[in-house]
């Protein structure tokens, strides 16, 4: 595992951002080539690997085309091949899913498993038709990008104690140099990202090296619940990350304001197009609706954002051998349109950055980090499991009379998902309402646990008692 670091150009000449510029322009006709002709199932998906791509470029001459070294457009190809490569593993994320949906047979699940790993679906109806569903054809969108070796480039510091980057241009022998805004010096293979005529320089370290890393964990086992004030609330009912809320509120109010008055600016602009007067609109999209300043704040917030979880993080860990935590990957929404809501949308990005930073820091501290199904956590009562009913942020329970913080709540019934021994990772939501559903039923009548194997629980799902439906289980079926 790597993490990503990312130094910034220093006031960059812009005959050089545009030289760069127009270097990143070709190699982006370069990966729109091989997402062209490699994008699909009889390339990268048939295990078709980019030394086969560069051989037979320079065999048909497809690279003479473009007008970039050789290092730069080897590197690019490699680089799109492993694009297209992570689109087909994401699109396999939702195979996955379907073949468990479809059998509980586990010789039939592991034969569906390798021919999907294997990249042998398509002799298998059923798995290639859900190949087909979930790997949407992709096309090349990056034209900003310049990858580069790490032999073929070099950092100096110069008397000002400044570091330059030397990159090779599109002129033969002659680099490229780049102030930064750091004094430590990249490694390994570069990403240039150009946007804004500023320079992002990403590159990955080895997690090992950092001293966030030298920090043991703790030693017990710790649930933990995803928030939106917070960033984490544990099974101990201690918060973390406690500044989120109102960072993600403010960018909210922020991002609100400021798509209003861009609306209103983009009207006039349009009016004024309709009207005739292109200077008008001109010098309206140029000087206010310019995407500079706007990309910089983003940045900067999400820099913010991810600093507040990664830290909160830390803080379970320090405790932690073990987190308990739901699969906050399996839920994200994905490409999934979330419209101009912004608090959906921040929402959802930062549950992405929650989920990086509890693998990552696990990772690398050397704790565990469980998944677990959170179906009903934040609904069901911690102490005799039936729904309770909430109120701002707590939770009362009708039942047992318990009131409590709902997310400290939650993160107690997520460690208690991690022993329970009927309710799995993909047990499906209806089926973990059944099962909670039965456990009370037991506790109101008295009866002795019989039996709790999933057969009977299966049998169960199919023939539920319809006397035990009163209790208003729709009410809230959704967590
Ligand atoms: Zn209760």
């Amino acid at each position: 595992m790597k993490v990503t670091r990312i130094a910034y150009s220093a006031r960059l000449n812009p005959g050089k951002y545009a030289a760069l510029s127009e270097q990143a322009r070709r190699l982006g006709r370069v990966r729109g080539e091989v997402w062209q002709r490699y994008g699909s199932i009889n390339g990268v998906g048939a295990g078709l690997r980019d030394r086969q791509v560069r051989n037979q470029w320079l065999t048909d001459g497809t690279h003479l085309q473009f007008g970039v070294s050789a290092n730069a457009w080897k590197e690019t190809v490699r680089d799109a091949m492993a694009d297209i490569g992570a689109n087909l593993a994401a699109a396999k994320v939702g195979v996955r899913r379907a073949i468990d949906r479809r059998t509980n047979d586990p010789a039939e699940r592991k034969r569906m498993f390798a021919a999907l790993r294997t990249n042998q679906w398509a002799d298998d109806p059923f798995l290639s038709r859900q190949m087909r569903t979930h790997w949407k054809r992709g096309r090349n969108r990056t034209h900003d990008q310049i990858v580069v070796r790490a032999d073929k480039y070099n950092a100096v510091v110069d008397r000002g104690r400044r570091l330059w980057l030397a990159i090779p241009g599109l002129e033969p022998r002659k680099m490229v140099t780049i102030p930064l805004s750091t004094t430590v010096a990249p490694t390994g293979t570069l990403r240039l990202i150009l946007r804004g005529g500023r320079v992002a320089v990403h590159y990955q370290i080895d997690p090992a090296t950092m001293r966030s890393s030298q920090r043991p964990c703790g030693d017990r086992t710790i649930g933990v619940d995803k928030g939106y004030t917070e960033a984490l609330t544990d099974s101990d009912g201690a918060l973390h990350g406690c500044a989120l809320g109102a960072l993600l509120t403010s960018e909210s109010d922020r991002l609100k304001e400021r798509n209003r008055r861009r609306a209103k600016l983009r009207s006039i602009a349009n009016t004024a197009a309709a009207r005739g007067d292109h200077a008008k609109a001109h010098r309206i999209t140029a000087n206010n609706l310019g995407t500079v300043k706007r990309d910089r704040q983003a940045s900067r917030h999400r820099a913010a954002v991810r600093t507040e979880v990664f830290t909160a993080v830390h803080r379970v860990v320090d405790k932690a051998a073990t987190i308990v935590a739901e699969d906050l990957t399996r839920t994200f929404a994905g490409r999934k349109a979330l419209g101009r809501n912004v608090n959906r949308r921040l929402a959802a990005w930062t549950k992405g950055v929650t989920a990086e930073a509890l693998k990552n820091v696990s990772e690398r501290r050397g704790s565990v980090l469980v998944h677990v199904n959170a179906a009903y956590t934040s609904q069901a009562c911690h102490r005799c499991g039936r729904l309770g009913r909430r109120s701002g942020d707590r939770l009362h329970c009708t039942s047992c009379g318990v009131v409590c913080q709902a997310d400290v709540n939650a993160a107690i019934n997520i460690l208690q998902r991690a022993g329970d021994p009927d309710i799995a990772l993909h047990t499906p939501h209806h089926k973990v309402k059944q099962i909670l559903q039965d456990r009370t039923d037991r506790h109101r009548t008295r009866l002795p646990v019989q039996d709790s194997s999933p057969a009977t629980v299966g049998r169960r799902a199919n023939y539920p008692n319809r006397s035990a439906m009163s209790i208003d289980w729709e009410a809230g079926s959704r967590q």
